[in-house]
């Protein structure tokens, strides 16, 4: 076969398979391109997914009449001039096709009238076949529609999900953008029906609260930046506090430069900022934008612009975590505990919530006469975060169903899970010594003999040397038999071989932490602690409560559940009609 040039038209409808990948591709490049124009407000509309129609509207700075032609053109752009202009970009887009593309592959309409302009333009393409431009009567600003989105691209088509699918996808890019832009307007109406509408304020806790709803109210918190930020760096944004969350990562965006952006390492820096606080398999929400000095992020490495490079990952990523970080735990008064309401059941959530935001539960003017929080844990948080007390001092009160710790502190009642708050303990008194590989150990009296299965014996060959590095003393024994010789001596184990057992359980089932030492101590942790319906003496809830005051994350266990929950006298006395 010989080699041939392929036509001006087949190369555009390839090249616009790339750009524009699905409805949401689209909608995503004509807002950026209102917020290119100075718009205050854009409008999104879709029907059918987005497949049979979509259109952005904004009352932006528009297209002059003798531009509509050009700005159909592939590399065609008002916003650079030369490869230069890319060092210095103030603007979203730069390449000069997305509309190109979007006429290959749509039966495209735009209707534009420039600022100061006396006319308006319309231009119509119909898959890739320019009508000429006419002058129409315009209000203002631009509104772009394509409708029957790749009906001549069939295989392409067929990639698409189904539109309840790709109408998501519309909805995830549009709330993405409208939070991260919270001084323009942005409303999203899907099949006729109105989504959510920004008001423009500025305000990104109001920008939020409109995208996710009231339930999110006063659980939002505004990104710290860290203190020592690198000159010309930036980082700003919400995160909600770790007790809103999702079963899914789809409400997390990360902006940099003002583009959303999916970097993989920086999500897990954000995650990684509510480590221990949220239930394994639960995930924050947030909208993070960074910036950085444009000479240390390439933009142009993707064809729709959602990777970028960065000059040194490592130092955004720790400026991620570090901002979410102080955010979660300084933002949160202490203690930090969700309220209780008893009834009605309906306003718990947003009661729970508002205490939450209430500065006036800071728990302030208690004397600090126990010991000092064990603050190994922490390591990347500051010194100052950790020496805080995070929880009053408590009065045990007595145990309810064997199970719960009922205690009273300077603002209201406490209700403390003993089992979480023992497995809370003992992980923080466990890390230390896991991270530097010297936990005291005690030895057993009588070694214990375990035949383990073979996947707990394959487990246990993969993290032997973990095992021992934390104080477990496991001799083999021959064939898949072992021999427990001491173990740490925190756990004060009474049963060591169905603990271990359910450690290697867990470890084959890849473990609970970020670490392996980590989803040991867990583990460990777990497994050793106090359980549910032990009856407990005044004065060990005493200690345990005492101990757990000392925590630096006090308020869940390692797993993330609650370990306690308050209701403050305030409550109590709504609940008796006094108040
Ligand atoms: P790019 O955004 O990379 O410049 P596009 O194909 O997205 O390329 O747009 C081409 C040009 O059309 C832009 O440079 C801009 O001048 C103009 N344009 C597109 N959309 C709008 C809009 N909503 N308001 C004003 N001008 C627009
Ligand atoms: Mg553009």
């Amino acid at each position: 076969m010989s080699i041939r040039r392929l036509t001006h038209d087949t190369v555009g409808k390839i090249a616009a398979g790339e750009v524009i990948e699905r409805p949401a591709a689209a909608v995503k490049e004509l807002v950026e391109n209102s917020i290119d124009a100075g718009s205050r407000r854009i409008d999104v509309a879709i029907a059918g997914g987005g497949i049979d129609l979509l259109e952005v509207r904004d009352d932006g700075r528009g297209i002059e009449f003798d531009d509509l032609m050009l700005a159909i053109e592939r590399h065609a752009t008002s916003k650079i001039d030369s490869i230069d202009d890319l060092k210095a970009l103030t603007t979203l887009g730069f390449r000069g096709e997305a509309l190109a593309s979007l006429a290959a592959v749509s039966d495209l309409r735009i209707q534009s009238v420039a600022t100061g302009a006396q006319a308006g333009g319309l231009l119509r393409v119909n898959f890739g076949e320019p009508h000429p431009p006419r002058n129409t009567a315009w209000g203002g600003g631009t509104s772009i529609v394509a409708r029957d989105l790749f009906a001549n691209l069939p295989a392409r088509r067929k990639f698409l999900r189904q539109p309840q699918t790709e109408a998501n996808y519309v909805n995830r890019m549009v709330s993405a953008y409208a939070l991260a832009y919270p001084e323009i307007a942005f409303s999203l109406e899907i099949d006729g029906k109105r989504l959510f509408a920004t008001d423009g304020g500025g305000d990104p806790v109001g920008a939020a609260v409109a995208v996710w709803g009231p339930e999110v109210a006063g659980a939002l918190l505004p990104l710290r930046v860290p203190d020592e930020m690198p000159e010309g760096f930036d980082i700003s944004g919400i995160v909600s506090l770790p007790d809103v969350d999702r079963a899914t990562r789809q409400q997390q965006f990360l902006f940099a430069q003002g583009r959303l952006i999916t970097s993989r390492q920086l999500a897990t820096a954000f995650e990684q900022a509510y480590h221990t606080l949220l239930m394994v398999g639960r995930h924050p929400i947030g909208c993070i934008q960074v910036r950085v000095p444009a000479d240390l992020i390439d933009v142009n490495v993707h064809p729709t612009k959602a990777e970028v490079r960065f000059a040194d990952e490592r130092l955004v990523f720790a400026l991620v975590q570090r901002a979410t970080r102080e955010a979660i735990i300084g933002h949160a008064p202490a203690p930090t505990i969700p309220t209780i309401v008893s009834s009605p059941l309906t306003d718990w959530t947003v009661q729970r919530r508002l205490s939450l935001a209430h500065p006036e539960w800071r728990s302030d003017g208690t004397t600090d006469t126990r010991p000092a929080p064990i603050a190994a844990i922490e390591h990347e948080l500051p010194a100052s975060d950790v020496a805080g007390r995070k929880l009053p001092v408590l009065r045990v009160l007595g145990q309810i169903a064997s199970m719960f710790i009922i205690a009273e502190g300077p603002d209201g009642m406490y209700l403390i899970d003993q089992h979480a708050a023992h497995e809370r303990i003992l992980f923080e008194a466990l890390m230390p010594g896991f991270e530097l590989r010297s936990t005291d150990k005690q030895l057993m009296l009588h070694p214990v003999q375990v035949t383990l299965t073979p996947r707990e014996w394959e487990t246990f060959l993969n993290c032997r040397d973990e095992l021992a590095a934390v104080g477990f003393d496991i001799e083999e024994f021959g064939g898949s038999t072992v021999l427990i010789r001491a173990v740490p001596v925190v756990l004060k184990i009474r049963d060591a071989a169905k603990v271990l057992q359910m450690m290697l359980d867990e470890m084959s089932q890849g473990g609970r932490g970020t670490s392996r030492l980590e989803s040991l101590a867990i583990s460990a942790a777990c497994h050793t602690s106090i359980r549910a319906g032990q009856a407990l003496s005044l004065l060990e809830m005493r200690e345990l409560v005492s101990q757990l005051e000392a925590c630096s994350s006090p308020l869940a266990c390692g797993h993330g559940r609650p370990t306690m929950l308050r209701m403050t006298a305030e409550e109590l006395e709504k609940q008796f009609s006094r108040r």
